[in-house]
C-alpha cells in the first residue's frame, strides 16, 4: 500500500461560503505548491454554489460536491491519499457511503459506510476526497453524453437522484457497484 510521503495538513486549505473562496494562509508559505489546485477546487464549490439556490447547493450530496472538485482540479484537496491507496481501502470495504441527497444537518461531512480502521480524523477526510473524486470522474468516462445531461439537471437546480437518473437511466448505488468491480478489478 502507498504511504504518503508528506504530512497530512492539520486544517482545511479552503473553504468557499457564498460564492466567496477563503484560502488557509498556510498555502502561502510551506504549502505554497498546493495553490493553484486548492483554488480551481474551491471555485468549483463557488461555481455551483453560485449557479443554484442555497437550498438546491445543500441538498446535493457531500460526496458529489467534493468529487466534482477534486475531479475539476486534477486532484486538489485529496493530495496526501493516492489512488492507490483509496482503491485498497474500498477493496476492504472501507469506502464513502453514496448517498443520493444532502442535508442542512451535515454541511460538509462525508460518511463511510465503514470507517477506515487506524485513520485520523484528517486522514479519513482526505481518503474521502480521493475516493469521491475517483467515483466522479469514473462516471464521467463511463459516459461523457450522460454526465452532461446529469450535470444540466443539476445546475438546472434538480434533485440529485433525478438528476443521475435523467443523465444514466440508473440509480447511483448501482453505478458505484460498478466502480467498486472496476476498481477492484484494477488491483
Ligand atoms: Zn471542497
Amino acid at each position: 500500500m502507498h504511504r504518503p510521503t508528506l504530512a497530512a495538513p492539520r486544517s482545511r486549505s479552503g473553504v468557499a461560503a457564498f460564492g466567496r473562496v477563503i484560502l488557509s494562509p498556510a498555502l502561502y508559505s510551506k504549502q505554497r505548491r498546493r495553490v493553484p489546485a486548492i483554488l480551481t477546487h474551491e471555485l468549483s464549490h463557488a461555481h455551483i454554489e453560485g449557479w443554484i439556490s442555497a437550498n438546491a447547493f445543500v441538498r446535493l450530496p457531500n460526496w458529489f460536491k467534493e468529487g466534482l472538485a477534486v475531479m475539476a482540479s486534477g486532484g486538489g484537496g485529496a493530495e496526501f491519499v493516492s489512488e492507490q491507496e483509496a482503491r485498497a481501502a474500498i477493496g476492504r470495504g472501507e469506502h464513502i457511503d453514496v448517498d443520493d441527497a444532502g442535508s442542512w444537518r451535515v454541511l460538509s461531512e462525508i460518511r463511510f459506510e465503514r470507517a477506515p480502521l487506524g485513520a485520523t480524523p484528517s486522514h479519513r477526510t482526505v481518503l474521502a476526497y480521493r475516493q469521491s473524486g475517483m467515483f466522479v470522474a469514473y462516471l464521467s468516462d463511463l459516459d461523457g453524453a450522460a454526465f452532461g445531461r446529469m450535470m444540466n439537471a443539476i445546475l438546472d437546480g434538480r434533485p440529485f437522484a433525478e438528476a443521475v437518473a435523467g443523465g444514466y437511466r440508473e440509480d447511483v448505488q448501482s453505478l458505484w457497484l460498478k466502480f467498486a468491480q472496476a476498481s477492484a478489478a484494477r488491483k
